[in-house]
């Protein structure tokens, strides 16, 4: 069994920040499979027309959800996901998935498509990328109750690592260590590792 999502209750923290960014303050991680919504100015349109089929996995490198948040937050960063998953099931969302993030970069899919950041929905999970920091069960309920919502969204046919889209390949190596087999359940392609 997947566990839902506990919904958008966390949503009534925004607007209680330090009035500079929208950040909660203090700072409070939203808890297991709960989404508080902190949006990113890191995005725009996705182009007209697109079709979003793609979720792209990612590991954050970044080591807690608040520093991943914070990061997100500062526009020189140029950098955005759609989702930010902590390692206790915490949920962030930065971006509507009806918009483009900015966290794929230079990038192309197994069907030669380019620019996975117009068709693609990014999820980061809060990992240092080491090939030792664990992703906890926690974090995989949040993120496969993310996938359920996004198949029903989205006609999603395929989910790739960073690593396998980043061009050149090489350029990215997340997410390293990342649990796969427990997400051939969802019946889609999974892209991982080297191209071919
Ligand atoms: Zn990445």
């Amino acid at each position: 069994m997947i566990p839902a999502i506990s919904c958008v209750s966390a949503l009534l923290t925004l607007g209680q920040g330090d009035g500079k960014s929208p950040m909660p303050s203090p700072w409070v991680e939203p808890g297991y499979m709960k989404l508080v919504w902190i949006q990113s100015p890191n995005c725009g349109p996705r182009p007209e027309g697109v079709v979003v089929d793609t979720i792209v996995i990612h590991s954050t490198v970044i080591p807690t959800l608040e520093a991943t948040t914070r990061a997100f937050q500062r526009e020189s960063s140029q950098v955005s996901a759609h989702y930010t998953i902590g390692k206790d099931g915490s949920i962030v969302q930065n971006v509507s998935t009806f918009d483009r993030a900015w966290h794929a970069g230079v990038s192309k899919d197994v069907r030669g498509k380019e620019n996975l950041n117009h068709f693609s929905v990014g999820i980061e999970l809060v990992n240092l990328n080491d090939g030792k920091d664990p992703y906890p069960a926690a974090q995989m309920d949040a993120l496969k109750a993310i996938i359920v919502v996004l198949k029903r969204r989205f006609p999603i046919v395929q989910i790739a690592s960073h690593e396998y889209i980043a061009q050149p390949y090489g350029r990215k190596s997340d997410p390293t260590n990342f649990p796969w087999d427990e997400f051939k359940q969802f019946g889609l392609p999974l892209y991982f590792g080297k191209p071919k």
